[in-house]
C-alpha cells in the first residue's frame, strides 16, 4: 500500500462530517475498504472546507446497498456510484474502477472496476487530486500529492501527454486548479497543456463553461492573469476570437503594452465576480477589427466598444453561459469607454442606463480598472475624474432617486384615474415625466410629478 501521512490526517479528522464518517464505518463493518477521495481530500489538506465529499470502496453498488443502512438512490450504477442520503446530506460512494481507452478525447470507452484503491487513483489527472484518507491508514498519496501540495505545484498523474489525450477537458481543468488555488503548473505538465491544447475542440461547452466559470472565481487576480498569460494559446483555443489582440500594438499614447496583454491586466485587478472578470478579459476584443491610423501616426479604434460587445455577445453564447451573465457582460463591453462627465445629471443617467445599481458599480470597477491599466502618464487625470464621478454617483443613490420608469412615486394607475387608457400613449407619458426627473427639472415626488402630468389626449 501507499505511503503513509498520519500527522496530516489531523487537519481531515476534524473535518470529516459524521454522516460521511457513518458510511464509513458501515462500509468496513461489512468487511469493505472505504476511504474518502479526490477533491476533498485536497480542500481539507489546504485547510478549506471541502463543498462535497466523495468516497471510494472496494464493494460493489450492490454489496454497498447491502452493506450501509442509510436510503440510497442509483445515480451513476453503470459507473458504480450509489448516493447515500444521510440526513438529506448526499454522500457518493463509487467502487474502485479504471476507465480504459478515451477514443473520443471525452468519454473513456468502457469502465471497469479496480481490485485496489492505487489504480483508482492512477486514473485521475492530477497528484493533487489523487489522494484518499482513511481512519486507519490516514492520507494515502501514491503519486507525491501532499508534497505538490506543499510546493503549490499542479502536476498531471504519470504521463502529461497521454492524461490530456484521454480527456481534453483536464487541459481545462490544470488551467482552473492552478488559477483558484495559486498553483504553477509543473513543467511536463505546462508542456503537454500546449501540446494538446486542441483536444479541447472535442470537449463540450457545457463543460469548459463550468472550468471557466470556476476559473474566473480565483481570489487572487495577479495569480489568475498570470496562468492566462502562460497558456494564452490554450485561452484561444476556446476563445479563438481573442487571438488577433495578441501582439497587437496599440500605437496610441495612452498605451504601454499590448491589446490582450492589457485586457488580461485589466482583469487581475477586478473583483472575482464573474461577469466583471469576463468583461475586462473581453472590453477591447474589438479593437483589432477597428483599429484606423490617423495622419499624426496614432492609432483610433472608433466603435471598438459596440465591434467588442457583438464578439463578446457570440463568444459567450456558443461557450452556453447563462443569458444574464451574457447579457450583462455584452452591456459592460459596450459600455465600458462612454465617458461619463462628472455632474449630478450625467451621474443620474448613467445611472438610468444601467438600470440596476449592482451593474452601475461593475461598470465603474470595470472603467477604474481599465484606467489603470494604461500608460503611466495617462493614468492619473483621467482616474481623478472617474474617482469623482463615482462619488457622484454614490451620491446620486443616496438621494433614492429614480433610475427607471418603476421607481417614480407615480405608477400607470395614476394616470389611469386621470382619464387616461391604457396603451401607448400612457406608457410614453410616463417616460417622458420620467425624462424630466432624470435631468433634474422635476425632483421624484408625487405632487410634483402628478402637477406635471399632462391630461389625456391634450
Ligand atoms: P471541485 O472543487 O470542482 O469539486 P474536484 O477535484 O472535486 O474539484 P470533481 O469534478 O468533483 O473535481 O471530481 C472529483 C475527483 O474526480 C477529482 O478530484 C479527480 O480525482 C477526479 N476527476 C474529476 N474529473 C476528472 C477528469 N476529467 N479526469 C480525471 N479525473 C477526474
Ligand atoms: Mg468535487
Amino acid at each position: 500500500m501507499a505511503e503513509v501521512h498520519e500527522a496530516r490526517s489531523q487537519s481531515i479528522v476534524k473535518r470529516v462530517p459524521l454522516s460521511v464518517r457513518a458510511v464509513m464505518e458501515q462500509l468496513r463493518a461489512a468487511g469493505y475498504e472505504s476511504f474518502i477521495v479526490g477533491g476533498c481530500v485536497r480542500d481539507a489538506l489546504l485547510g478549506l472546507e471541502p463543498h462535497d465529499w466523495d468516497m471510494t470502496t472496494n464493494a460493489t453498488p450492490d454489496q454497498m446497498k447491502e452493506a450501509v443502512s442509510f436510503h440510497s438512490i442509483d445515480t451513476g450504477l453503470k459507473h458504480g456510484t450509489i448516493t447515500f442520503v444521510v440526513e438529506h446530506e448526499p454522500i457518493e460512494v463509487t467502487t474502485y474502477r479504471i476507465e480504459s481507452m478515451y477514443s473520443d478525447g471525452r468519454h473513456p470507452d468502457s469502465v471497469e472496476f479496480a481490485a485496489a484503491l492505487d489504480e483508482d487513483l492512477s486514473r485521475r489527472d492530477f497528484t493533487v487530486n489523487a489522494m484518499a484518507w482513511s481512519d486507519e491508514l490516514g492520507v494515502v498519496d501514491p503519486f507525491g500529492g501532499v508534497v505538490d501540495l506543499e510546493n503549490k505545484v499542479l502536476r498531471c498523474v504519470g504521463d502529461a501527454n497521454e492524461r490530456f489525450s484521454e480527456d481534453g477537458l483536464r487541459v481545462m481543468r490544470a488551467l482552473r486548479f492552478a488559477s483558484v488555488y495559486g498553483f504553477s503548473v509543473d513543467e511536463a505538465t505546462a508542456l503537454a497543456a500546449h501540446n494538446r491544447k486542441q483536444m479541447l475542440s472535442a470537449v463540450s461547452e457545457e463543460r469548459i463553461c463550468t472550468e471557466l466559470t470556476k476559473m474566473m472565481a480565483a481570489p487572487d487576480g495577479e495569480h489568475l492573469a498570470l496562468i492566462i498569460k502562460q497558456f494564452s494559446d490554450v485561452m484561444f483555443q476556446i476563445m479563438p476570437e481573442l487571438a488577433p489582440t495578441y501582439g497587437l500594438d496599440q500605437e496610441n499614447p495612452h498605451h504601454d503594452r499590448d491589446c490582450w496583454t492589457h485586457m488580461v491586466d485589466v482583469m487581475a485587478q477586478v473583483e472575482p465576480d464573474l461577469v466583471l472578470r469576463l468583461a475586462a478579459l473581453l472590453h477591447d476584443a474589438g479593437k483589432p477589427a477597428c483599429k484606423m491610423k490617423g495622419e499624426d501616426g496614432v492609432a483610433h479604434y472608433s466603435g471598438h466598444a459596440e465591434e467588442g460587445a457583438r464578439i463578446a455577445e457570440g463568444l459567450l453564447r456558443r461557450l452556453k453561459f447563462p443569458r444574464r451573465v451574457v447579457e450583462e457582460v455584452v452591456f459592460l463591453v459596450e459600455q465600458h469607454d462612454k465617458w461619463p462627465s462628472p455632474t449630478a445629471k450625467s451621474a443620474r443617467r448613467f445611472l438610468a442606463r444601467c438600470g440596476d445599481e449592482e451593474l452601475a458599480r461593475k461598470l465603474l470597477a470595470l472603467m477604474k480598472a481599465d484606467r489603470r491599466s494604461h500608460a503611466p502618464e495617462s493614468v492619473s487625470e483621467k482616474a481623478d475624474e472617474l474617482e469623482e464621478f463615482g462619488a457622484l454617483v454614490e451620491a446620486a443613490l443616496a438621494e433614492d432617486a429614480a433610475f427607471t420608469v418603476n421607481d417614480l412615486e407615480i405608477s400607470g394607475r395614476d394616470l389611469l384615474m386621470r382619464g387616461w387608457k391604457e396603451g401607448p400613449a400612457l406608457g410614453d407619458e410616463l417616460q417622458r415625466l420620467f425624462d424630466l426627473v432624470l435631468s433634474g427639472s422635476i425632483p421624484n415626488e408625487r405632487e410634483a410629478l402628478l402637477s406635471q402630468a399632462m391630461e389625456p389626449g391634450a
